[in-house]
């Protein structure tokens, strides 16, 4: 499994890191780190970008930043843990 099976992924449907595992066969972290490199990579790609969902907290809806990949364990406002992951696309420019 390659980084271009991630971007495929990401061309044809909205993911989070936990989906990309499980359908990839990675763990969250080898996830997390290929989609460091694949944002890089994309950044100087004039074809391709990366759209990012950011996470955000279920409970009272704050929303982290924009260029984290890495999924937040804890809501800075409420202090709790249900957190809402981040999700991917890869679109066409
Ligand atoms: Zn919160």
């Amino acid at each position: 499994m390659t980084r271009e099976d991630i971007i495929r992924e990401l061309k044809n449907h909205t993911n989070n890191v936990a989906n990309l595992s499980q359908k990839l066969g990675k763990s969250v972290a080898a996830i997390e780190n290929d989609l460091e490199h694949i944002r890089t990579s994309i950044r100087n790609d004039k074809s391709l970008k990366l759209l990012i969902q950011p996470a955000s907290c279920k409970l009272c809806d704050y929303q982290f930043q924009n260029d984290k990949i890495k999924l937040p364990t804890k809501c800075p406002a409420c202090k709790k843990e249900k957190i809402k992951p981040a999700s991917f696309k890869i679109i066409k420019k």
